[in-house]
């Protein structure tokens, strides 16, 4: 016996607009269809396998007993504070004393760092509405994503629906959709270079942000609403659009043209600084995103005829979903927590300062309801083994091959 469930994690993205902005996301979650399926993609979980419901009790218990919040503690807001100040000051700098160009590209560098920081600490958190509890204060962090030019309309339905829910299903998932000359699927087709993909995926992880600037979200947010999964009207997504463009040209004058225009900084220079700023930060992005799904040990599960995954959605996380460098308080305090991917793909509403101390919740409940729980525990480990499933994706199956 088995009970189909189609759980959505983040059920306040496809409820109403929330007032501080008429037109923030809203999605039609039943619209979002397998392209190749047309249709939509359930989980038949097992009957009776309390696994999910034991540990959000137990967790639940863990915030309630020591009276402490979900969101954000003072922890999190003093490094919300520190990252940005590590993206504002080093430009401040570059404009109001007018260094080398060494000195300069080691401040592009540092504001690298920095914003894949805010993506990875602030601006997640916030997007998925765990950074606090007050609506308005999740929209403005969240959308300190416009400071790295990119789009929290498409990032809502992009990482809080579509990955978040379909995790490593193909066609699903966005996060593993084929990317230029990279492949993330066993499932999707071999293509003759992808058989070196594990040699050159570092220097394309390094276009990624400067991708998202200049093209991705466009195309993205066209492909999205053709396919009406945005609940707003045809007038409202064209108003969406509008902002989204008008915000890249704000951030793309601020960052680009004022050190030129305004401070006599060679465009040149501020070109291959803003080019080094990106080339870091979509390394750093991608990398740690890459390390929690891409790697030899997820399953990459497929749909039936009638897109049914037989699974239970919670275990379907457990399978697709690795931890790494747990206990490594810098890795930690960097990455916002995404080493601890398994716990934030079970409670993506929870602020990721509280997944160290919940981890051991879920092993245990793991443990006792015989369901994995996957852990690499170095930052070498996980992206040895990243690499590794770089190489396997990238040839083609046994059978395939023969043919
Ligand atoms: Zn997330």
């Amino acid at each position: 016996m088995s009970k189909v469930s189609n759980l959505h994690v983040d059920k306040k993205v496809t409820s109403k607009p929330i007032n501080c902005c008429i037109f923030a996301p809203s999605f039609n979650t039943k619209k979002v269809l397998h392209p190749e399926l047309q249709t939509q993609i359930k989980f038949t979980g097992i009957e009776g396998n309390q696994f999910y419901s034991t540990l959000r009790k137990r967790v639940d218990a863990y915030f309630t007993d020591n009276g402490i919040s979900k969101n954000a503690n003072a922890a999190m807001i003093t490094k919300s504070v520190v990252l940005l100040a590590g993206y504002i000051l080093p430009f401040v700098f570059l404009l109001a004393f007018l260094p080398s160009f060494g000195v300069s590209l080691v401040l592009w560098f540092i504001m690298g760092l920095s914003i894949a920081g805010i993506g990875m600490s602030v601006m997640h958190d916030a997007n998925h509405g765990s950074y606090s509890k007050n609506p308005t204060v999740n929209y403005v962090m969240g959308h300190m994503l416009n400071l790295l030019g990119g789009s929290v309309f498409n990032w809502k339905l992009q990482h809080n629906v579509l990955h978040h829910t379909y995790t490593n299903i193909v066609h699903m998932d966005d996060d593993i959709a084929d990317r230029l000359v990279l492949k993330f699927s066993p499932h999707t087709k071999v293509k003759f270079f992808h058989k070196i993909q594990w040699l050159y995926a570092i220097f394309f992880y390094g276009l990624m942000t400067l991708y998202w600037v200049f093209a991705k979200d466009i195309i993205q947010f066209i492909r999205y609403t053709s396919k009406g999964v945005t609940t707003t009207s045809k007038e409202e997504n064209r108003i969406v659009l509008l902002k989204m463009i008008v915000l890249k040209v704000v951030y793309l004058f601020i960052v680009m043209a004022v050190p030129t225009l305004f401070f006599g900084i060679p465009f040149y220079q501020v070109a291959i600084g803003f080019t080094l700023m990106h080339f870091v930060a979509g390394i750093v992005l991608t990398v740690v995103f890459q390390l929690a799904h891409t790697l030899e040990g997820t399953t990459h599960p497929l749909p039936d005829k009638e897109g049914n995954i037989h699974n239970d959605w919670a275990i379907h996380q457990m399978e697709t979903t690795i931890d790494f460098s747990p206990g490594n308080k810098l890795i930690s305090w960097y990455v916002g927590g995404l080493n601890y991917q398994v716990e934030h793909h079970l409670f993506p509403k929870i602020c990721h300062v509280h997944y160290p101390a919940i981890a051991g919740i879920v092993e245990q409940t793991a443990k006792e309801f015989n369901v994995p729980y996957n852990v690499n525990y170095t930052f070498a480990a996980a992206l040895k083994s990243h690499f590794e499933a770089l190489y396997r994706f990238g040839r083609f199956p046994i059978n395939e091959a023969i043919v």
